[in-house]
């Protein structure tokens, strides 16, 4: 899997470093979390590894693509590995849990707006929010 994350790296000409190999792995075992949590998991395996250095990191990797940021209205910037793909999120109201919801007819923009204005669309940003299972079960925690 490092040889892949190296590969993905040079395809947009990152230069491959430690840092940056280790936030490729923790977004890909831990996909759809926020700054703080990828800071944790990357300084629990590097503990070198300085928080600047993943923020400068996070930024590289969200502007060349290989990372994508999610921004839920009201709920901080959280981050994935799975780009390209044109999946939407279900974000539950109370608790933030995000899960990843598959485009609609498999292809982008998965959505054909109903009026296009001339523009010619390639994706569609879906967020669907609900009540996550853990917090329906558990309403009074919230
Ligand atoms: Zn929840
Ligand atoms: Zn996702």
């Amino acid at each position: 899997m490092t040889a892949d994350f190296e590969a993905q790296l040079r395809a947009v000409s990152l230069r491959v470093t430690r840092p940056r190999l280790a936030v490729l792995a923790a977004l890909r075992d831990n996909p759809h979390v926020d700054t703080n949590t990828v800071i944790d998991l990357v300084r629990a395996a590097h503990p070198t590894v300085s928080h600047q250095a993943i923020y400068d990191v996070l930024q590289a990797l969200t502007d060349t693509g290989l990372v994508r940021r999610i921004q839920p209205a009201g709920a901080t910037a959280r981050y994935e590995s799975r780009v390209g793909d044109n999946h939407h999120h279900v974000v539950c109201r109370s608790c933030g849990a995000i899960a990843d919801v598959d485009c609609a007819v498999g292809h982008a923009p998965c959505l054909t707006a109903s009026v296009d204005h001339g523009f010619v669309v390639d994706e569609a940003e879906v967020v669907f929010w609900g009540t996550c299972p853990d917090c329906a079960a558990h309403p009074t925690n919230h």
